[in-house]
């Protein structure tokens, strides 16, 4: 096993953010090495709802939401699940989610996801070329929708976000929504379609296809488990792995969840926790979708994919390697039938994904200060698929000294390490 050259720079974890990173980094005339445990693109980019969602900059925490977990901690098949084993490890991170909902918090949170997010289709054709972006996104429009005719403080917020923000929407009535989507339940009050959101119809096609693109432009893409990260004399990095040792100038961690147990040997400890999610894959189904639909009360939604109907959404804490619940593919089933009753399709697939997530959904983009030769790009929670071209970029801009394409500040890990 030849040994990446110690100039180079290893990006470790081939998940939507690592595969962006990584030919980003290329394109700026670096020597890239793509470390993957697994299939490049098996991790929460796997089999997410997909949604590119450009106008969309919520942090999952609001103000109002704290009222309401109780309520969803209580019902079985709420939007979010603690499993009681491992509810002692999740209260830390949910304290702090918690702390991270205040106003002001949130503002901050809104503008640093906002800027990420708003070109993520330039991004997405920048990256993919105008052939393959236009075989896996589509920019189709995303509605929301409601079950109750009263906003909520949270949703209150967020159209005070909206507005601040300059985001076109339209809102749709019940029968407007009927229209648009026949066989839609009598449960529906409202909804509203955010016309510049859209989504990729296969969230796997589209790693492999950035894999692919990695590859053909230079880069190195590897098989191999990262074990262990030592920061070595002379300010370069050893790596460790379950097949060889390897030595760079420049180390990225992006490996989504299992970012944290990495890190933690180097005394950085990130408050990031699995946020774990969930699809069921309908094939043959006859709901026949021209955009995602969304339902943030229920925590889930509808995604027309190309491999067939996904019903993805809902969050569990149950650490990142625990086995999934069986019953969590049910329980998104269930949801789907109270929106559209007529439900039907054969169940290809129930899986499981691990969000990475820190408390003020703002991911971590940037170097390690005690360790400028190590940096960060974990921590995209709820929104790495179109989160996911801007933190390259950002990244490529501060390894390269180029002038940054987006303020790097909110993103720093040092608002969790305590060191400016
Ligand atoms: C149900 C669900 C729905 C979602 N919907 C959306 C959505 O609609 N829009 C959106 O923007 N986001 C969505 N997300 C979030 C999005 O999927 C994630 O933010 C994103 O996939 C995170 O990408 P990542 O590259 O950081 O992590 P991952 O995709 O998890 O990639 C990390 C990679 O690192 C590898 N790795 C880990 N440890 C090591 C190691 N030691 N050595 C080598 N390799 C390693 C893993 O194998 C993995 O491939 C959703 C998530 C879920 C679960």
């Amino acid at each position: 096993m030849a040994h990446v050259q110690q100039q180079a720079t290893i990006v470790i974890g081939a998940g939507i953010v690592g595969l962006c990173a990584g030919i980003s980094l290329v394109r700026a005339g670096r020597k890239v090495s793509l470390l993957e445990m697994s299939e490049p693109g098996s991790g929460a980019s796997f089999g997410n709802s997909g949604l590119i969602s450009v106008d969309t900059a919520l942090p999952m925490a609001m103000p109002g939401m704290l009222r309401q977990v109780p309520g969803w901690l209580a019902d079985p098949a709420g939007p979010v699940r603690v499993r009681p084993a491992y509810a002692p490890h999740a209260l830390p991170w949910l304290l702090r989610w918690a702390a991270a909902g205040r106003m002001d918090r949130v503002l901050a949170s809104a503008q640093a996801l906002r800027a990420l997010h708003k070109d993520a289709f330039e991004g997405y054709r920048e990256l993919l070329g105008a052939q393959l972006y236009g075989e896996l996104i589509r920019a189709s429009g995303v509605v929301q929708l409601w079950e109750t005719p009263e906003e909520s403080r949270s949703d209150a917020v967020a159209r005070e976000l909206r507005e601040l923000h300059g985001v076109k929407c339209e809102k749709l009535s019940a029968d407007a929504l009927r229209e648009m989507f026949p066989g839609i339940g009598p449960v529906v009050t409202h909804g509203l379609l955010l016309t510049r959101n859209g989504y990729t119809v296969s969230p796997r096609r589209l790693t492999k296809a950035l894999a692919g693109i990695f590859v053909r432009e230079g880069g190195d893409l590897r098989c191999e488990r990262v074990l262990k990260i030592l920061p070595r004399e002379g300010g370069h990095m050893s790596l460790i792995t379950n097949v060889g040792n390897h030595a760079a100038g420049t180390v990225v961690v992006a490996a989504g969840a299992w970012s944290k147990s990495l890190l933690e040997p180097l005394r950085i400890r990130l408050p990031l926790e699995a946020e774990r999610g969930y699809h069921l894959l309908l094939a043959d189904c006859e709901l026949e979708l021209k955009m995602p639909i969304m339902h943030r009360g229920r925590g889930f939604g509808f995604t027309p994919m190309e491999e067939g109907m996904c019903l993805a959404g809902t969050v569990e804490f149950a650490g990142v390697d625990a086995p999934p619940t069986e019953d969590r593919g049910l329980i998104l089933r269930r949801h789907g039938e109270k929106i559209f009753p007529k439900l039907n399709g054969r169940t290809t697939r129930v899986w499981m994904g691990p969000r990475p997530s820190l408390p003020d959904s703002v991911p971590a983009i940037g170097r390690v200060a005690f360790h400028p030769s190590l940096c960060l790009a974990v921590g995209h929670g709820h929104y790495g698929m179109v989160g996911a071209p801007a933190s390259a970029r950002l990244l490529t801009d501060i390894l390269e000294s180029r002038p940054p394409s987006v303020d790097p500040k909110p993103y720093a890990l040092e608002r969790f390490l305590g060191r400016a």
